[in-house]
């Protein structure tokens, strides 16, 4: 799909540059919009829309076969209401916007921000530091990322959302995972609380993620106590 074709609610109206209302809402791929399996797994329909499968050319004797978490198209259209929507994977460039030119076509290609994109630490473990993007000067009152691995991987960690991980539980078959990831329902989830207007209106995004988290954990010592 090209520029042009895209739904014009994906792209930043003019209108919106400068508005502080509008924020940035950064995607992690990997396991927060998708899973990816090296090798087909037995319930794996080309046929479906929620399945594709590929090959890069660096590597083609690998049969890369995604499937794509319930509720990706809805969760982007909504969230494209009140955010400029970019992506940020710690993929490889070429297996990530392989795969985004699938999953994500309605975002601009400009915002796929790849594992150039990401910083690495002494140990060689990458994380995303939110300040080191192109683009207008970071805005922590703004700008949130949603990924599986947060906050642990999001430099500043107060603006990393946690999703649960969508991905296969080891000791499963690939049917049973299947029946399991086919009835996630998180993106729906997360999709309501973002475009709520204690997410959309709010003066600094650090206030709700914080709220997020002390509600987790309450919820966690209480149903695990
Ligand atoms: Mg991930």
């Amino acid at each position: 799909m090209n520029e042009v074709n895209r739904p014009p609610y994906f792209t930043k109206p003019q209108e919106y540059v400068g508005n502080n209302q509008r924020k940035t809402l950064l995607l992690d791929m990997d396991e927060t919009l998708v899973y990816c399996y090296l090798g087909r797994p037995k319930f794996f329909g080309a046929s479906s829309e929620d399945f594709y499968s590929f090959r890069l050319d660096d590597e083609p004797e690998v049969e890369y076969c995604a499937f794509k978490r319930p509720g990706v198209d809805r969760f982007l259209q909504r969230c494209a209401e009140y955010y400029d929507l970019c992506i940020l994977t710690a993929g490889d460039e070429l297996y990530a916007k392989t795969l985004l030119r699938w999953l994500t076509p309605s975002i601009p290609e400009s915002r796929w921000y790849c594992r150039d994109f990401c910083a690495q630490d002494a140990n060689g473990i990458r994380y995303k530091d939110l300040s080191s993007l192109p683009g207008p000067p970071f805005d922590p009152r703004n700008t949130l990322l949603l990924d599986d691995s947060a906050p642990g991987i999001v430099v500043p960690a107060t603006n990393g959302l946690s999703i649960p991980r969508f991905a296969p539980q080891a000791g499963r078959s690939d049917e049973e995972n299947y029946e399991r990831m086919r009835r996630d329902s998180a993106l729906d989830t997360f999709g309501n609380m973002l475009c709520k207007a204690k997410f959309t209106s709010c003066s600094d995004v650090r206030t709700p993620i914080r709220e997020f988290y002390e509600y987790m954990e309450n919820w966690t010592r209480q149903n695990i106590a």
